[in-house]
């Protein structure tokens, strides 16, 4: 489903320039749930975001579904994020004076669905996620656990293959975190491939496989077998660091 070859990017800005990304190679099957570890500016929301499509990238190739994502339209990089990917931020991004169903709507309305049409199918959505009777509320009277389920939501209602979590438990407390956990988990048990990023070693664990990144390479990847033994190693270097 994904595979990414020898991937480099920087960022350029004037004169100076910032080498992200230095060589990555990643290959992530369907139905995976994945994440993607790193300290604070080893370049996780980079690598999310090239292969979101919402970045593209200087060196290597990077193959969606065996299709090679290189130098493309962004009217082509819409067309296909509408149709395979859904996103998942850590502040939420919901339109503040949308209230949740229009929120959850939303990316039918870019498809062209009418109102009427597009309100039904939104409230299944928030039917799943247990929010039917929020769904008159605007952003503001919702916590943030409400919030991030009304986002993923909003990211499932175009039936993408791949959702994108960028660290969506990043503004939650922990126990908020772990039922949106759980319910990327319930996702993914739809078949639907499950990639976020994260810091936190506890939400990493509870992925099937977790990516480590390290000065713009992967470090090393850990399968769901050998998460107690990393951990474990994990503290470790935490404690000598
Ligand atoms: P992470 O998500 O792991 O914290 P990022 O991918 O956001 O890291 O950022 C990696 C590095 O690239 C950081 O040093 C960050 O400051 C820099 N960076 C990120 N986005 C940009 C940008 N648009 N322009 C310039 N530098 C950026
Ligand atoms: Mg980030």
């Amino acid at each position: 489903m994904i595979n990414i070859i020898n991937i480099h990017k920087s960022y350029v800005m004037g004169s100076n320039s910032l080498h992200v990304l230095k060589g990555i190679d990643l290959e992530i099957k369907q139905g995976e749930f994945v994440s993607i570890m790193g300290s604070s500016g080893s370049g996780k929301s980079t690598l999310l975001n090239i292969l979101g499509i919402l970045d593209n990238y200087d060196e290597g190739a990077y193959y969606l579904n065996g299709k090679l994502i290189k130098n493309i339209s962004e009217k082509q990089a819409a067309r296909l994020r509408n149709e395979l990917v859904g996103f998942v931020f850590q502040s939420f991004n919901l339109i503040s004076f949308k209230n949740a169903m229009e929120n959850v709507a939303l990316p039918l309305y870019y498809q062209g669905v009418g109102r009427k049409k597009r309100n039904i199918i939104a409230m299944e959505y928030l039917d799943k996620m247990g929010l039917r009777p929020w769904a008159e509320h605007m952003p503001n009277e919702l916590s943030g656990g409400q919030k991030q389920r009304v986002a993923i939501a909003r990211s499932l209602i175009s039936k993408p293959k791949i959702i994108f979590a960028d660290e969506p438990t990043g503004a939650l407390d922990s126990h908020t975190s772990y039922e949106v956990m759980e319910i990327l988990k319930e996702i993914n048990t739809d078949g639907i491939t499950v990639i976020l990023v994260t810091h936190e070693h506890d939400i990493a664990a509870m992925t099937q496989k977790i990516i480590r990144l390290k000065d713009g390479r992967v470090a090393e990847t850990i399968k769901n077998g050998d998460l107690m033994q990393w951990k474990h190693q994990y503290m470790k270097e935490l404690e000598t660091a």
